[in-house]
């Protein structure tokens, strides 16, 4: 069997967005599932648009979302001499030629075209006009003038194009730099690519990719073009939309699990199944089922899958994804068993890693900040007698555990004839500031006795 060989072709003129970041998913996860290769190449000819931040932001954003590379990355722009090559190759098999039409000419050609209401293309002036290199000329390949050429898609199926509809394309420009199209299939053919899997805007570039393999002689890859994303409104997705660029979903919180996960479903799918995990991912990735629709990026199943993935992650393998959110509100925060406890109470009820970092604020704080109506409603008079109460058994209590803590709480109850919500609001509001908390009995056991005393005795004196 022969190995699967997959790209991504990033053009570094700006950050890694949703939708490129899902092109470099199905890749690279195909390439995962069949254990083949992933080749990681930055298109940077264009060199007026094209910055080494940008390919470094990029670098930072799949590294993020886990994804690496077996080879690359590849410049372009430290490969024009092999594009040259390929060039002259062209040239002595025929398929190319120098032409040196001028712009004006062109123009004529192309306006004509217009007035006929014919499709503006070359019109084969210099084709057979054998001429040699010059300063003025570009080399244009000799495209088919009759017959088809046909994408056999395999997410789009057989897409059929009328070779008397292309051009001659230009392949060189006359300052000797290489186009687009042809830089393409130069790399892939060179880097031993057999599988492209790309988004859909590429789809008119392939049949003249394709005459390029042919010319070449060079066996054609497996295409797969990926319908666009698509904002709610299902016009294509934009800044319009909310962020486009991966890392910003990072800073907003999300996991890179869970970040995968949307991307690959959104466009892929395996029955009805929703969460998966990148193991998972990595097993059952096929291009069998790949959508033909596009995907409509959702920001609501987005944070609700990645409620799932916060939930469904060990503490230990969630810290270091938490760790900035807490550090940038200035907790003195670190690796170890308090702050894995104090996961575990909050990992169900969190949409974002910065709102659980939020949420985490009193397990951190010196002192705890109120918030006034809660402070208004419970810490009162009439919670001075339980609060006090508390503070005295729990001082001589041995062990500070949920256990211990309960019969404290149940003899509290007894002494002064009042329901447990009555005794416990008025606590979360002391060790929280709030009136809406993780349980109680496990905020305490976590904080320890110390603490839990320190910030009784503060509410005590708060009422008084
Ligand atoms: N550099 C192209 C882009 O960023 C990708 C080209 C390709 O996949 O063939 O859209």
């Amino acid at each position: 069997m022969h190995t699967v060989i997959t790209r991504f072709p990033p053009s570094p003129t700006g950050y890694l967005h949703v939708g490129g970041a899902r092109t470099a998913l199905f890749n690279w996860f195909y390439a995962r599932h069949t254990k083949g290769r992933f080749v990681l190449r930055i298109e940077d000819t264009d060199s007026v648009r094209s910055t080494q931040a940008s390919a470094d932001s990029i670098f930072e954003a799949l590294e993020w979302l886990g994804i690496d590379w077996d080879e690359g990355p590849y410049f372009q722009s430290k490969r024009f001499h092999i594009y040259a090559e390929y060039v002259q190759k062209l040239l002595d098999t025929g398929h190319a030629y120098y032409c040196t039409c001028s712009s004006e000419k062109l123009d004529a050609m192309r306006q004509q075209a217009m007035a006929t209401g014919g499709k503006p293309k070359y019109d084969g002036t210099c084709r057979e006009k054998q001429l040699c290199k010059s300063n003025d000329a570009v080399v244009r390949f000799r495209a088919p003038l009759t017959g088809t050429t046909i994408i056999h898609d395999v997410v789009k199926g057989d897409i059929v194009f009328q070779n008397a509809e292309q051009d001659d394309f230009i392949i060189q420009r006359s300052d000797g730099t290489p186009t687009y199209n042809f830089v393409v299939v130069v790399d892939d053919i060179t880097m031993g690519i057999n599988t492209v899997i790309r988004g859909d805007d590429h789809v008119n570039n392939t049949p003249r990719q394709i005459m390029l393999y042919q010319a070449l002689g060079a066996e054609l890859p497996v295409f797969g073009h990926l319908p666009m994303v698509l904002g709610k409104d299902k016009t294509r997705l934009s800044k319009r939309h909310g962020a486009m660029s991966v890392t910003a979903y990072r800073d907003m919180g999300f996991l890179p699990e869970a970040m995968i996960n949307y991307l690959i479903r959104l466009g892929w799918s395996c029955g009805d199944q929703e969460f998966f995990t990148r193991e998972e991912l990595i097993e059952k990735f096929s291009l069998e089922h790949i959508g033909k629709s596009a995907g409509v990026f959702d920001m609501d199943k987005l944070l609700s899958l990645n409620a799932d993935h916060i939930k469904a992650t060990p503490p230990r393998s969630l810290t270091p994804h938490l760790l900035p959110f807490l550090k940038a509100r200035g907790y003195a925060a670190e690796e170890g068993h308090y702050l894995d406890q104090v996961i575990l109470t909050l990992n169900a009820r969190s949409k974002t890693l910065d709102e659980m970092a939020e949420a985490a604020r009193f397990y951190y704080e010196e002192t705890v900040s109120y918030e006034p109506a809660a402070a208004d409603k419970f810490l009162i008079s009439d919670a001075l007698g339980p609060l006090t109460l508390l503070v005295q058994k729990m001082e001589t209590l041995s062990g500070f555990t949920v256990a211990g803590l309960e019969t404290v709480f149940l003899s509290v109850m007894e002494e002064t004839g009042l329901k447990l919500g009555k005794i416990a609001q008025p606590v979360r509001v002391a060790l929280t500031g709030k009136t809406a908390s993780p349980g109680i009995f496990e905020i305490m056991e976590i904080l320890g006795k110390n603490q839990v005393i320190t910030r009784l005795k503060q509410a005590i004196r708060y009422i008084a």
